[in-house]
């Protein structure tokens, strides 16, 4: 069963170690059905390399597992505590990719300095207050801090993106961490001056109406 959404979530997995987000088995990516509702998730503990898509874990929104012989990642109940309260997201992804965490392991939040994470999330990316690893209390953080936005940092842990689709938001996730690359570099040489509210309202509108082949969407897939 969902043997297109099992491809896409394997396939957005291996992005993670590409694209240098990971390291060994940690960080996840996740994927909604629109017409189940089912979810298909990277097993716990399994190294990327050995990811395929027979391997990914399918459970429901309460997280019962529906298909998979092994368990589901640990951080399976927050990803389904954000998709049972965001019925807008259909991706998640989650890393520890070093800049953004830095930024997380401070609390703080990334400033919206740079438009090519602007026009994809259309703010700065917010940091949550302290909450429990792998428990619904994180969820529960990620769904506050992002007041409705595509990315949080979960203070003192990582990294959390959203998206229409897994796709989506692992690529949120490559753009958030080289903006948060970008931004640590200048804050190191000084103040930086933040974006008008006005103008991050442009680019994203701007953005999702021209970007790619499409158009509408938050990034290209
Ligand atoms: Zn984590």
């Amino acid at each position: 069963m969902l043997e297109a959404l099992k491809e896409e979530v394997c396939e957005q997995n291996h992005e993670l170690p590409r694209a240098g987000l990971v390291v060994g088995s940690g960080g996840n990516v996740s994927g909604r059905d629109p017409e189940s509702g089912l979810v298909v998730i990277k097993p716990s503990g399994v190294k990327f390399a050995k990811l395929t898509p027979e391997t990914m874990s399918v459970v429901d929104l309460d997280g019962k597992v529906i298909e998979g012989e092994m368990k589901p990642s640990v951080d399976t109940g927050i990803h389904l505590y954000i998709y049972r309260h965001r019925p807008d997201v259909f991706g998640i992804t989650h890393t520890h990719s070093p800049y953004a965490t830095s930024f997380a392991a401070r609390g703080e939040r990334i400033p919206a300095v740079l438009t090519p994470i602007v026009h994809l999330i259309g703010r700065d990316v917010p940091c949550s207050r302290y909450a429990t690893p792998g428990e619904v209390d994180t969820g529960q953080a990620i769904v506050e801090a992002a007041e409705g936005g595509y990315a949080a940092l979960v203070k003192a842990h990582g990294v959390f993106t959203m998206g229409k689709s897994a796709t989506e938001a692992t690529a949120v996730a490559m753009y958030l961490e080289e903006a948060a690359m970008t931004t640590h570099l200048a804050m190191c040489r000084g103040p930086v001056e933040e974006l008008p509210q006005e103008e991050i309202d442009r680019c994203f509108k701007w953005f999702r109406h021209n970007y790619g082949q499409s158009g509408k969407k938050i990034v290209s897939a």
